[in-house]
């Protein structure tokens, strides 16, 4: 509630601050430059966070100094949080992350698993994932019978016990890391998702599966205090990837792809937070079809011209427009639209693995939402 209050205030002083200067001085150029755009919804947009930066600015500065300090020192690769070096690299981010494991770790009573962070740019940077193994200790104990007189070692008996290790480990990608640093409930969205790959390791599961991902979701929504906190920390991770795969083709710099993903998809978490249509999509594709098609429709040229508000304005402005009108996004009648998600699905082959293993948005949001109510 105070938090709306502060953001109301905060868009009447500027709306204020644009009037003046335009009134008393030759500064008037603010007000064509919000016009060009041809919305106030710009003017908003920048009230409500004029630096279009997160409310939690010196935290997001320093993982993001300590990430870019890991990739250009380790590439791309999956690297360890705990090894001693990638530690005195990255304090803040080792800490963020290996005591939420460690924390969600104790709340499941199970051993700590691995911890590694996913440097490579692909969309598994908005992905997280367990995976064990079982290490089997062979234990071999001889006896011997030793002669007293020669002192020669005679071998009467050899026994071999086994035991069993469980080693698992948990990988998160950068940008998922980055996403979520964005906003204040940080450590409740990494506990989500961590208490969703913990679930994985609990379970044994050893593929992947429908079934799998509902029992993971179901334990990691016992672990939190607010289930539906799950739901949109999902929500985020799904919204972002598939933004992150139609603007990749728009875009070259990746690392600019990455800030306006971040940006744009935490505006419109905000401004929607249950994702409107997609939210309850029935399909991956359908999900995927409706941002690459915002997308397509948004204004490209601002998208690349290097004004960031813009940029983040653009993007934000096509995500909403996905996420609340999805019939305007695709522009065709309803029919067609059956059609442009299978070609889709034929475009992104992950689609089609994901959607014989993964729970549809509505599936999903359902299981969670009907556990909370329990
Ligand atoms: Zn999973």
């Amino acid at each position: 509630m105070n938090k709306q209050i502060i953001g109301l205030l905060g868009g009447f002083c500027m709306g204020l601050m644009v009037g003046v200067c335009a009134d008393e001085s030759d500064q008037g150029l603010f007000i064509p430059e919000v016009l060009s755009l041809g919305v106030n919804a710009l003017a908003d947009f920048k009230a409500d966070r004029p630096d279009f930066t997160s409310d939690n600015k010196e935290f997001v500065e320093t993982v993001d100094r300590e990430i870019e300090m890991l990739r250009s020192r380790y590439g791309r690769i999956s690297i360890d949080l705990e090894d001693e070096d990638v530690k005195a690299l990255a304090p803040e981010l080792a800490n963020f992350i290996c005591g939420g494991v460690q924390k969600v770790a104790e709340h499941a009573k199970i051993k700590k698993p691995g911890i590694k962070l996913q440097l490579q740019d692909s969309n598994l940077q908005y992905n997280a994932a367990a995976r064990q193994a079982r290490q089997i200790n062979i234990l071999t104990k001889n006896t011997y019978l030793v002669n007293q007189a020669t002192g020669q070692k005679t071998l009467v008996n050899t026994e071999t016990e086994t035991d069993v290790d469980k080693i698992s480990d948990i990988e998160v990608g950068a940008e998922l890391v980055r996403l979520f640093v964005w906003r204040r409930d940080r450590p409740v969205l990494m506990a989500a998702i961590l208490g969703h790959e913990v679930g994985h390791i609990v379970f044994e599961h050893q593929d992947e599966a429908v079934v799998n991902e509902h029992e993971a979701d179901l334990f990691a929504a016992k672990l939190l205090k607010k289930k539906t906190d799950l739901i949109v920390a999902l929500d985020m991770l799904s919204l972002a990837a598939h933004v992150y795969n139609s603007l990749k083709s728009i875009v070259t710099d990746k690392k600019l792809v990455y800030d306006l993903v971040r940006a744009a998809v935490n505006r419109v978490v905000m401004d929607v937070p249950d994702l409107g249509e997609l939210g309850t999509a029935t399909s991956h594709a359908y999900v995927a079809t409706a941002v690459f098609n915002a997308l397509e429709k948004a204004d490209k040229k601002i998208i690349v011209s290097g004004n960031w508000e813009d940029a983040v304005f653009e993007v934000y402005r096509a995500v909403k427009r996905a996420c609340t009108v999805p019939s305007a996004v695709f522009g065709v009648p309803s029919e067609e639209i059956q059609a442009l998600c299978l070609e889709m699905e034929r475009k992104a082959t992950y689609l089609q693995s994901f959607k014989l293993t993964h729970p549809t948005p509505f599936n999903r949001r359902a299981l969670i939402e009907a556990i909370s109510k329990k």
